[in-house]
Protein backbone atom coordinates (compact mmCIF):
# COMPACT_ATOMS: atom_id res chain seq x y z
CA UNK A 1 0.00 0.00 0.00
CA UNK A 2 1.55 3.35 -0.65
CA UNK A 3 2.23 6.23 1.77
CA UNK A 4 -0.70 8.47 2.32
CA UNK A 5 -1.06 11.88 2.45
CA UNK A 6 -1.03 13.41 5.48
CA UNK A 7 -3.07 16.27 6.72
CA UNK A 8 -1.90 17.72 10.03
CA UNK A 9 -5.20 19.88 11.31
CA UNK A 10 -8.40 18.78 11.10
CA UNK A 11 -10.84 21.80 10.34
CA UNK A 12 -12.14 24.13 7.31
CA UNK A 13 -8.29 24.10 6.07
CA UNK A 14 -7.52 20.07 6.32
CA UNK A 15 -11.17 19.24 5.48
CA UNK A 16 -11.29 21.30 2.33
CA UNK A 17 -7.51 20.05 1.57
CA UNK A 18 -8.84 16.66 1.50
CA UNK A 19 -12.10 17.16 -0.83
CA UNK A 20 -9.99 18.91 -3.55
CA UNK A 21 -7.52 16.41 -3.11
CA UNK A 22 -10.50 13.92 -4.08
CA UNK A 23 -12.40 16.39 -6.97
CA UNK A 24 -8.53 16.87 -7.97
CA UNK A 25 -7.97 12.99 -9.00
CA UNK A 26 -6.18 12.12 -6.47
CA UNK A 27 -7.20 8.22 -5.26
CA UNK A 28 -5.05 7.57 -2.64
CA UNK A 29 -4.82 7.14 1.17
CA UNK A 30 -5.36 10.57 3.15
CA UNK A 31 -4.92 10.54 6.90
CA UNK A 32 -5.88 13.44 8.53
CA UNK A 33 -4.57 14.27 11.83
CA UNK A 34 -6.61 16.66 14.14
CA UNK A 35 -5.52 17.49 18.18
CA UNK A 36 -9.09 17.90 19.06
CA UNK A 37 -11.54 15.16 19.35
CA UNK A 38 -14.05 16.85 17.43
CA UNK A 39 -14.52 16.01 13.75
CA UNK A 40 -14.00 19.64 11.45
CA UNK A 41 -16.43 21.80 12.44
CA UNK A 42 -17.67 25.98 11.20
CA UNK A 43 -15.60 28.31 13.77
CA UNK A 44 -18.25 31.67 13.33
CA UNK A 45 -21.14 30.58 15.15
CA UNK A 46 -18.54 30.22 18.03
CA UNK A 47 -18.40 34.24 18.92
CA UNK A 48 -22.23 34.40 18.05
CA UNK A 49 -25.42 32.32 18.38
CA UNK A 50 -23.34 29.85 20.18
CA UNK A 51 -23.12 31.79 23.08
CA UNK A 52 -26.27 31.98 24.17
CA UNK A 53 -26.81 28.68 24.88
CA UNK A 54 -25.31 25.25 25.17
CA UNK A 55 -22.75 24.81 22.26
CA UNK A 56 -23.36 21.44 20.07
CA UNK A 57 -20.91 20.33 17.58
CA UNK A 58 -24.04 18.41 15.79
CA UNK A 59 -25.17 22.53 15.39
CA UNK A 60 -22.02 23.26 13.51
CA UNK A 61 -20.48 20.13 12.41
CA UNK A 62 -19.33 20.71 8.36
CA UNK A 63 -21.58 17.87 6.54
CA UNK A 64 -18.53 14.97 5.60
CA UNK A 65 -19.15 14.55 1.74
CA UNK A 66 -19.10 10.92 0.18
CA UNK A 67 -16.12 11.65 -2.04
CA UNK A 68 -14.13 11.40 1.46
CA UNK A 69 -15.91 9.28 3.32
CA UNK A 70 -12.74 6.76 2.88
CA UNK A 71 -10.33 9.52 4.34
CA UNK A 72 -8.63 8.28 7.72
CA UNK A 73 -9.45 10.89 10.58
CA UNK A 74 -7.21 10.78 13.50
CA UNK A 75 -8.78 12.80 15.84
CA UNK A 76 -7.80 13.91 19.20
CA UNK A 77 -4.13 12.91 17.94
CA UNK A 78 -1.39 16.10 18.49
CA UNK A 79 1.50 16.23 15.53
CA UNK A 80 4.70 17.15 17.81
CA UNK A 81 7.18 17.20 15.34
CA UNK A 82 8.22 16.67 11.74
CA UNK A 83 11.19 15.88 9.73
CA UNK A 84 10.75 17.04 6.24
CA UNK A 85 13.76 15.53 4.95
CA UNK A 86 12.64 12.11 6.08
CA UNK A 87 9.23 12.39 5.04
CA UNK A 88 7.57 11.79 8.47
CA UNK A 89 5.67 13.45 11.40
CA UNK A 90 5.60 12.32 14.90
CA UNK A 91 2.82 12.24 17.30
CA UNK A 92 2.83 13.11 20.70
CA UNK A 93 2.55 9.40 22.13
CA UNK A 94 5.93 8.88 19.79
CA UNK A 95 4.07 7.04 16.75
CA UNK A 96 6.32 8.01 13.40
CA UNK A 97 3.94 8.25 10.48
CA UNK A 98 5.44 8.48 7.03
CA UNK A 99 4.14 9.93 4.55
CA UNK A 100 4.02 10.90 0.38
CA UNK A 101 3.21 14.48 1.02
CA UNK A 102 2.08 16.47 3.59
CA UNK A 103 0.01 19.31 4.41
CA UNK A 104 0.10 21.94 7.11
CA UNK A 105 -3.49 23.26 8.27
CA UNK A 106 -2.75 23.93 11.91
CA UNK A 107 -4.38 27.35 12.07
CA UNK A 108 -3.84 29.53 14.79
CA UNK A 109 -4.86 29.36 18.88
CA UNK A 110 -5.60 32.58 20.86
CA UNK A 111 -3.03 34.91 22.25
CA UNK A 112 -3.34 35.32 25.94
CA UNK A 113 -2.11 38.11 28.30
CA UNK A 114 0.15 36.16 30.36
CA UNK A 115 0.73 32.65 31.26
CA UNK A 116 -0.91 33.00 34.52
CA UNK A 117 -4.71 33.41 32.61
CA UNK A 118 -4.10 30.37 31.22
CA UNK A 119 -6.70 28.06 33.29
CA UNK A 120 -7.44 30.65 35.70
CA UNK A 121 -11.32 30.38 36.88
CA UNK A 122 -12.63 33.30 35.10
CA UNK A 123 -10.41 33.48 32.52
CA UNK A 124 -11.14 32.38 28.58
CA UNK A 125 -10.08 32.82 25.18
CA UNK A 126 -11.66 31.69 22.34
CA UNK A 127 -10.82 29.25 19.43
CA UNK A 128 -12.75 25.80 19.68
CA UNK A 129 -16.13 24.21 20.29
CA UNK A 130 -14.58 23.32 23.72
CA UNK A 131 -13.64 27.12 24.17
CA UNK A 132 -16.80 28.25 23.33
CA UNK A 133 -18.74 26.15 25.63
CA UNK A 134 -16.27 26.81 28.79
CA UNK A 135 -17.52 30.64 27.92
CA UNK A 136 -20.97 30.56 26.77
CA UNK A 137 -21.52 28.48 30.84
CA UNK A 138 -19.72 31.67 32.42
CA UNK A 139 -22.00 34.32 30.10
CA UNK A 140 -24.98 34.45 32.44
CA UNK A 141 -27.11 37.71 32.68
CA UNK A 142 -25.73 40.11 34.92
CA UNK A 143 -22.59 38.60 35.09
CA UNK A 144 -19.28 41.76 34.96
CA UNK A 145 -17.37 40.45 31.22
CA UNK A 146 -14.61 42.34 30.66
CA UNK A 147 -13.30 41.84 26.93
CA UNK A 148 -9.49 42.27 26.25
CA UNK A 149 -9.42 43.06 22.49
CA UNK A 150 -11.71 45.20 20.07
CA UNK A 151 -11.12 43.32 16.66
CA UNK A 152 -14.02 41.49 15.73
CA UNK A 153 -13.75 38.06 18.00
CA UNK A 154 -13.56 40.71 20.83
CA UNK A 155 -16.70 42.97 19.55
CA UNK A 156 -19.10 39.71 18.41
CA UNK A 157 -18.64 38.52 22.35
CA UNK A 158 -19.49 41.75 23.36
CA UNK A 159 -22.74 41.40 21.12
CA UNK A 160 -23.30 38.02 22.38
CA UNK A 161 -22.47 38.95 26.04
CA UNK A 162 -25.16 41.91 25.88
CA UNK A 163 -27.51 39.86 24.60
CA UNK A 164 -27.76 37.34 27.48
CA UNK A 165 -27.40 40.13 29.58
CA UNK A 166 -24.46 40.72 31.00
CA UNK A 167 -22.59 43.67 31.97
CA UNK A 168 -19.63 44.56 28.83
CA UNK A 169 -16.52 46.41 28.80
CA UNK A 170 -14.28 45.74 25.58
CA UNK A 171 -11.10 47.29 26.44
CA UNK A 172 -8.75 48.31 23.42
CA UNK A 173 -5.43 49.44 22.62
CA UNK A 174 -6.48 51.56 19.45
CA UNK A 175 -8.74 54.51 19.64
CA UNK A 176 -11.47 52.62 18.13
CA UNK A 177 -12.45 48.85 17.99
CA UNK A 178 -12.00 47.21 14.48
CA UNK A 179 -10.36 50.45 13.02
CA UNK A 180 -7.82 48.25 10.98
CA UNK A 181 -10.49 46.58 9.00
CA UNK A 182 -13.32 48.91 9.38
CA UNK A 183 -11.59 52.44 8.98
CA UNK A 184 -12.10 55.19 11.43
CA UNK A 185 -15.60 56.28 9.96
CA UNK A 186 -17.65 52.52 9.85
CA UNK A 187 -15.55 51.91 12.89
CA UNK A 188 -16.87 54.87 15.35
CA UNK A 189 -20.90 53.68 13.52
CA UNK A 190 -20.25 50.33 15.17
CA UNK A 191 -18.72 51.20 18.42
CA UNK A 192 -22.07 54.13 18.61
CA UNK A 193 -24.60 51.25 17.97
CA UNK A 194 -22.25 48.54 20.69
CA UNK A 195 -22.85 51.54 23.03
CA UNK A 196 -26.62 52.64 22.65
CA UNK A 197 -27.35 48.72 23.57
CA UNK A 198 -25.05 49.29 26.59
CA UNK A 199 -21.35 47.88 26.17
CA UNK A 200 -18.86 50.00 27.69
CA UNK A 201 -15.67 50.82 25.74
CA UNK A 202 -12.42 51.79 27.26
CA UNK A 203 -10.07 52.43 24.01
CA UNK A 204 -6.39 53.35 23.84
CA UNK A 205 -5.17 51.46 27.08
CA UNK A 206 -4.59 48.03 27.45
CA UNK A 207 -5.40 45.20 30.86
CA UNK A 208 -2.26 45.53 32.21
CA UNK A 209 -2.70 42.88 35.10
CA UNK A 210 -5.33 40.53 35.88
CA UNK A 211 -6.43 40.89 39.92
CA UNK A 212 -7.28 37.62 41.86
CA UNK A 213 -5.53 34.45 42.71
CA UNK A 214 -7.47 31.95 42.40
CA UNK A 215 -10.03 33.38 40.26
CA UNK A 216 -10.74 36.86 37.90
CA UNK A 217 -11.25 39.28 40.11
CA UNK A 218 -10.87 42.33 37.97
CA UNK A 219 -8.39 43.99 35.59
CA UNK A 220 -6.17 46.69 36.16
CA UNK A 221 -5.76 49.10 33.31
CA UNK A 222 -2.51 50.32 31.53
CA UNK A 223 -3.84 53.78 33.19
CA UNK A 224 -3.65 52.05 37.02
CA UNK A 225 -7.66 52.11 36.67
CA UNK A 226 -9.18 48.94 38.01
CA UNK A 227 -12.35 47.22 36.49
CA UNK A 228 -13.93 44.42 38.68
CA UNK A 229 -15.03 41.64 37.13
CA UNK A 230 -16.07 38.04 37.33
CA UNK A 231 -15.48 36.81 33.05
CA UNK A 232 -12.81 38.29 31.47
CA UNK A 233 -11.94 37.13 27.70
CA UNK A 234 -9.37 37.13 25.79
CA UNK A 235 -9.26 38.55 22.50
CA UNK A 236 -5.86 40.14 22.10
CA UNK A 237 -4.74 38.29 18.08
CA UNK A 238 -3.65 35.08 17.90
CA UNK A 239 -0.31 32.93 17.28
CA UNK A 240 0.29 30.25 14.45
CA UNK A 241 0.95 26.85 15.43
CA UNK A 242 3.68 26.03 13.53
CA UNK A 243 6.06 24.93 16.89
CA UNK A 244 5.84 21.28 15.58
CA UNK A 245 8.01 22.16 12.46
CA UNK A 246 10.78 23.80 14.42
CA UNK A 247 14.15 22.13 13.43
CA UNK A 248 12.88 21.90 9.74
CA UNK A 249 14.18 24.39 6.69
CA UNK A 250 11.10 26.76 6.50
CA UNK A 251 10.47 29.95 7.38
CA UNK A 252 7.91 30.30 10.11
CA UNK A 253 7.94 33.57 11.15
CA UNK A 254 4.46 35.08 10.89
CA UNK A 255 3.01 32.43 9.24
CA UNK A 256 4.31 29.23 6.92
CA UNK A 257 5.58 31.14 4.38
CA UNK A 258 4.50 29.47 0.50
CA UNK A 259 5.12 30.36 -2.69
CA UNK A 260 1.79 31.18 -4.68
CA UNK A 261 1.51 27.21 -5.09
CA UNK A 262 0.92 27.08 -1.47
CA UNK A 263 4.04 24.90 -1.15
CA UNK A 264 6.23 25.38 2.23
CA UNK A 265 9.44 27.54 1.14
CA UNK A 266 12.80 26.73 2.95
CA UNK A 267 14.94 29.84 4.18
CA UNK A 268 16.71 30.29 0.98
CA UNK A 269 13.26 30.63 -1.19
CA UNK A 270 13.40 27.36 -2.61
CA UNK A 271 9.90 25.39 -2.13
CA UNK A 272 9.61 21.51 -0.58
CA UNK A 273 8.24 19.63 -3.71
CA UNK A 274 6.32 17.57 -1.00
CA UNK A 275 5.16 20.03 1.75
CA UNK A 276 2.54 22.11 1.71
CA UNK A 277 0.58 24.55 4.01
CA UNK A 278 -3.06 26.17 3.96
CA UNK A 279 -5.86 28.70 5.84
CA UNK A 280 -4.70 30.62 8.48
CA UNK A 281 -1.39 28.99 8.78
CA UNK A 282 0.06 30.19 5.70
CA UNK A 283 1.58 32.93 4.64
CA UNK A 284 1.14 33.48 1.14
CA UNK A 285 1.78 35.54 -1.79
CA UNK A 286 -1.47 37.00 -3.30
CA UNK A 287 -1.59 38.19 -7.00
CA UNK A 288 -3.66 40.87 -5.85
CA UNK A 289 -1.67 42.08 -3.62
CA UNK A 290 1.51 42.77 -5.92
CA UNK A 291 2.70 39.23 -4.63
CA UNK A 292 3.80 40.19 -0.73
CA UNK A 293 3.37 37.22 1.50
CA UNK A 294 0.87 37.45 3.99
CA UNK A 295 -1.44 35.58 6.61
CA UNK A 296 -5.14 36.31 5.80
CA UNK A 297 -7.28 35.26 8.31
CA UNK A 298 -11.00 35.17 6.71
CA UNK A 299 -12.89 31.81 6.61
CA UNK A 300 -12.83 31.50 2.71
CA UNK A 301 -8.85 31.26 2.64
CA UNK A 302 -8.65 27.84 3.91
CA UNK A 303 -10.90 26.72 1.50
CA UNK A 304 -9.44 28.84 -1.76
CA UNK A 305 -5.49 28.29 -0.53
CA UNK A 306 -6.73 24.23 -0.31
CA UNK A 307 -8.10 24.00 -3.74
CA UNK A 308 -4.71 25.80 -5.16
CA UNK A 309 -2.81 23.10 -2.96
CA UNK A 310 -4.33 20.10 -3.62
CA UNK A 311 -4.79 20.96 -7.70
CA UNK A 312 -0.75 21.56 -7.88
CA UNK A 313 -0.05 18.72 -5.56
CA UNK A 314 -2.75 16.31 -7.08
CA UNK A 315 -0.87 16.75 -10.45
CA UNK A 316 2.48 16.24 -8.91
CA UNK A 317 1.51 12.79 -7.75
CA UNK A 318 0.30 11.61 -11.07
CA UNK A 319 3.17 13.57 -12.50
CA UNK A 320 1.43 14.88 -14.76
CA UNK A 321 3.02 17.02 -17.14
CA UNK A 322 1.22 19.90 -17.22
CA UNK A 323 2.35 20.68 -13.78
CA UNK A 324 4.77 23.84 -14.59
CA UNK A 325 2.13 25.86 -16.22
CA UNK A 326 -0.27 25.15 -13.46
CA UNK A 327 2.12 26.68 -10.62
CA UNK A 328 2.94 29.57 -12.75
CA UNK A 329 -0.88 30.62 -12.55
CA UNK A 330 -1.66 33.90 -11.39
CA UNK A 331 -3.22 32.86 -7.90
CA UNK A 332 -5.31 35.89 -6.92
CA UNK A 333 -8.07 34.88 -3.92
CA UNK A 334 -9.91 37.44 -2.95
CA UNK A 335 -10.19 37.92 1.13
CA UNK A 336 -13.73 38.09 2.05
CA UNK A 337 -15.39 38.33 5.86
CA UNK A 338 -18.25 39.00 7.49
CA UNK A 339 -18.86 39.61 11.17
CA UNK A 340 -22.60 39.83 12.50
CA UNK A 341 -23.06 42.13 15.83
CA UNK A 342 -26.57 42.00 17.16
CA UNK A 343 -28.44 43.57 14.00
CA UNK A 344 -25.92 44.51 12.48
CA UNK A 345 -24.52 42.32 9.73
CA UNK A 346 -21.06 43.29 8.02
CA UNK A 347 -19.32 42.01 4.89
CA UNK A 348 -16.28 42.49 3.03
CA UNK A 349 -14.39 42.06 0.31
CA UNK A 350 -10.49 42.54 -0.24
CA UNK A 351 -8.32 44.22 2.49
CA UNK A 352 -9.92 47.58 3.75
CA UNK A 353 -7.01 47.25 6.20
CA UNK A 354 -4.20 48.39 3.51
CA UNK A 355 -5.98 51.32 2.58
CA UNK A 356 -4.94 54.61 3.08
CA UNK A 357 -8.63 56.75 2.03
CA UNK A 358 -12.07 55.36 2.86
CA UNK A 359 -15.20 56.78 0.88
CA UNK A 360 -18.96 56.51 1.74
CA UNK A 361 -20.21 54.93 -1.17
CA UNK A 362 -23.73 54.33 -0.16
CA UNK A 363 -26.50 54.53 2.17
CA UNK A 364 -25.67 56.53 5.24
CA UNK A 365 -22.89 56.14 7.96
CA UNK A 366 -25.52 55.58 10.85
CA UNK A 367 -28.08 53.43 8.70
CA UNK A 368 -26.88 50.85 6.44
CA UNK A 369 -23.80 52.00 4.30
CA UNK A 370 -21.29 50.90 2.01
CA UNK A 371 -17.66 52.07 2.20
CA UNK A 372 -15.05 51.83 -0.04
CA UNK A 373 -11.48 51.62 0.66
CA UNK A 374 -8.63 52.97 -1.80
CA UNK A 375 -5.00 53.34 -2.11
CA UNK A 376 -4.23 55.88 -4.28
CA UNK A 377 -7.27 55.36 -6.97
CA UNK A 378 -7.38 51.76 -6.66
CA UNK A 379 -10.15 50.22 -4.45
CA UNK A 380 -8.50 47.58 -2.52
CA UNK A 381 -11.75 46.91 -0.50
CA UNK A 382 -14.80 47.27 0.09
CA UNK A 383 -17.26 46.87 3.32
CA UNK A 384 -20.87 46.91 4.03
CA UNK A 385 -23.30 46.91 6.91
CA UNK A 386 -26.51 45.58 5.40
CA UNK A 387 -26.81 46.71 1.59
CA UNK A 388 -25.37 43.13 0.61
CA UNK A 389 -26.22 43.49 -3.65
CA UNK A 390 -24.39 46.65 -3.03
CA UNK A 391 -21.43 45.38 -1.52
CA UNK A 392 -20.86 42.48 -3.99
CA UNK A 393 -20.89 44.91 -6.73
CA UNK A 394 -17.42 45.85 -6.11
CA UNK A 395 -16.07 42.35 -5.76
CA UNK A 396 -14.42 42.40 -9.39
CA UNK A 397 -12.95 45.78 -8.87
CA UNK A 398 -11.50 44.30 -5.84
CA UNK A 399 -9.97 41.13 -7.44
CA UNK A 400 -8.73 43.22 -10.17
CA UNK A 401 -6.31 45.56 -7.74
CA UNK A 402 -2.31 44.25 -8.02
CA UNK A 403 -0.05 46.92 -8.31
CA UNK A 404 1.04 48.09 -4.85
CA UNK A 405 2.16 45.73 -2.18
CA UNK A 406 0.76 45.27 1.24
CA UNK A 407 2.05 47.98 3.53
CA UNK A 408 3.34 50.57 0.94
CA UNK A 409 1.52 53.68 -1.10
CA UNK A 410 0.69 54.36 -4.32
C1 LIG B 1 -14.58 32.45 17.23
C2 LIG B 1 -14.25 32.65 15.78
C3 LIG B 1 -15.12 33.34 14.96
C4 LIG B 1 -14.81 33.57 13.61
N1 LIG B 1 -15.70 34.27 12.85
C5 LIG B 1 -15.40 34.51 11.55
C6 LIG B 1 -16.30 35.27 10.74
O1 LIG B 1 -17.37 35.71 11.19
N2 LIG B 1 -15.94 35.51 9.46
C7 LIG B 1 -14.76 35.05 8.93
O2 LIG B 1 -14.46 35.33 7.76
N3 LIG B 1 -13.91 34.29 9.67
C8 LIG B 1 -14.20 34.03 10.96
N4 LIG B 1 -13.33 33.29 11.72
C9 LIG B 1 -12.09 32.77 11.11
C10 LIG B 1 -12.24 31.37 10.51
O3 LIG B 1 -12.99 30.54 11.33
C11 LIG B 1 -10.84 30.82 10.27
O4 LIG B 1 -10.28 31.60 9.22
C12 LIG B 1 -10.82 29.34 9.92
O5 LIG B 1 -11.32 28.54 10.97
C13 LIG B 1 -9.38 28.90 9.63
O6 LIG B 1 -9.36 27.53 9.31
P1 LIG B 1 -8.00 26.68 9.36
O7 LIG B 1 -8.42 25.28 9.04
O8 LIG B 1 -6.96 27.32 8.57
O9 LIG B 1 -7.50 26.77 10.88
P2 LIG B 1 -8.21 26.35 12.23
O10 LIG B 1 -9.68 26.46 12.09
O11 LIG B 1 -7.52 27.11 13.31
O12 LIG B 1 -7.87 24.80 12.41
C14 LIG B 1 -6.60 24.30 12.71
C15 LIG B 1 -6.78 22.96 13.40
O13 LIG B 1 -5.50 22.33 13.56
C16 LIG B 1 -5.38 21.84 14.88
N5 LIG B 1 -3.95 21.71 15.23
C17 LIG B 1 -3.08 22.71 15.50
N6 LIG B 1 -1.84 22.21 15.74
C18 LIG B 1 -1.95 20.86 15.61
C19 LIG B 1 -1.01 19.78 15.74
N7 LIG B 1 0.27 20.01 16.02
N8 LIG B 1 -1.45 18.50 15.54
C20 LIG B 1 -2.76 18.27 15.22
N9 LIG B 1 -3.69 19.24 15.09
C21 LIG B 1 -3.29 20.53 15.27
C22 LIG B 1 -6.12 22.89 15.70
O14 LIG B 1 -6.47 22.44 16.98
C23 LIG B 1 -7.34 23.11 14.81
O15 LIG B 1 -8.32 22.13 15.05
C24 LIG B 1 -13.61 33.06 13.07
C25 LIG B 1 -12.72 32.35 13.90
C26 LIG B 1 -13.04 32.13 15.24
C27 LIG B 1 -12.07 31.37 16.13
Amino acid sequence: MSLPVVIVGASLGGLRSAEALRRSGYAGPITVFGDEPHAPYNRPPLSKDALAGPVSHAAVAFPQRAATADVLWRLGIRIESADLEGRRVRTADGEDVAYRALVVATGLRPKRLSPRTVGLSGAFALRTLDDAGALSDALVPGARVVIAGSGFIGCEVAASARQIGCQVTVVGSAQLPMLGPLGAALAEGVMRRHETRGVSFRMGTHVADVLGEHSVEGVRLADGSELPCEVLVEAIGSVHNTEWLRGNDVDAELGLRTDSAMRVLRADGSPWADVFAVGDVARFPNAIYGDTPASIEHWNIPTETAKRASRVLAMQLADDPGLPAVVAERFAPVPSFWSDQYDIHLLAFGLPAVADRAELLAGRPEEDCVYGYYVGDHMVGVCGIGMRSEVMKYRDEVSRYGQVPIGESA
